[in-house]
């Protein structure tokens, strides 16, 4: 490889205008990725993270000149809740650069008020239930669908991944936000159906589990959060950031994780240990 460019594939972010996804962008152009960075409404939000992962690629260059040379960042409005959104998403995906050799599933609301489940409304149920547990799968569906077509030649059987960004919620009893619960049991399911229905195909399937992160989600309940996480809820005794997750979901896309097929990767200071 010595002298050689390496070119790297595109990756599909969705939400990557903020948070999570936002620090996933930035740390894919770091390793010289492409990325298509997806968000529902804010523009402003979604450009300043193509400066942002502009600035990154160009600093990651000048110190690995064998980085490829033009990773390009192109921002697409979808709602990842809207079939017709999604299929409008992977066609500009593939048109604008030929195929997509990764998607990380990330976008995610949070119940607009959190009630309590004797109290909460069938309308936010399926708000969250569309937003983030159907829209993923049918997202993978319509992506592993145009790989599946565009077949056999060897360069486009090159390893793919697909990362599902679900949370410990899948796990822990909020009853509070069950539908995020809810939402969130069920997409970690999901990751292990695409992760055994593509096993043969070449694409691993990753479960990033994230605790307690701080972005725009959990602003509105920082104070309580920093006296649970200063009282020992979460073990390492810090909040999580973006690049906790965005540098799992580097070396998965970098094929670092190629023989985990199905595995979950907690994101979460220890969060999901039983401790006695
Ligand atoms: P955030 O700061 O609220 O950002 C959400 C991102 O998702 C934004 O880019 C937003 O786009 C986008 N988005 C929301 N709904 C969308 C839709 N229907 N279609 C397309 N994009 C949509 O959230 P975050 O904290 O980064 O969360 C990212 C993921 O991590 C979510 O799946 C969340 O459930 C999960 N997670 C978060 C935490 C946490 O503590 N924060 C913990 C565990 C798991 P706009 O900017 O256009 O609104």
């Amino acid at each position: 490889m010595s002298g050689a460019k390496r070119r790297k594939g595109a990756v599909l972010v969705t939400g990557a205008s903020r948070g999570i996804g936002r620090g996933i962008a930035v740390e894919l152009a770091t390793a010289g990725h492409s990325v298509v960075i997806n968000y529902r409404s804010n523009e402003t939000a979604a450009q300043e993270t193509i400066e942002r992962c502009r600035a990154a690629a160009h600093q990651a260059r000048e110190s690995d000149p064998a980085l490829d040379e033009e990773p390009r960042f192109v921002a697409v409005q979808a709602d990842i809740a809207s079939a017709e959104d999604r299929h409008r998403l992977v066609e500009e995906s593939f048109t604008a650069f030929g195929s997509i050799s990764a998607l990380i599933n990330n976008a995610g609301i949070a119940p607009r008020l959190r009630l309590d489940i004797t109290e909460a409304t069938p309308e936010s149920f399926f708000e969250v239930i569309e937003t983030n547990l159907a829209g993923p799968y049918f997202l993978t569906q319509a992506v592993v669908r145009r790989w599946l077509e565009i077949g056999t030649a060897a360069e486009v059987r090159d390893a793919k991944q697909v990362v599902f960004v679900t949370s410990v919620s899948a796990e822990t009893a909020s009853p509070s936000r069950g539908e995020y619960a809810v939402a969130k049991a069920g997409l970690a399911m999901a990751s292990k159906l695409w992760a055994a229905r593509l096993a043969t195909e070449n694409v691993q399937v990753i479960e990033i589990r994230p605790g307690i992160m701080e972005t725009d989600m959990t602003s509105a309940v920082k104070e309580t959060y920093d006296d649970l996480i200063a009282g020992g809820l979460v073990p390492q005794k810090r909040w999580g950031y973006p690049e906790d997750v965005a540098r799992i979901c580097r070396a998965v896309v970098d094929g670092d994780f190629g023989f985990s097929t199905g595995s979950v990767i907690h994101a979460d200071g220890g969060f999901h240990l039983s401790i006695l």
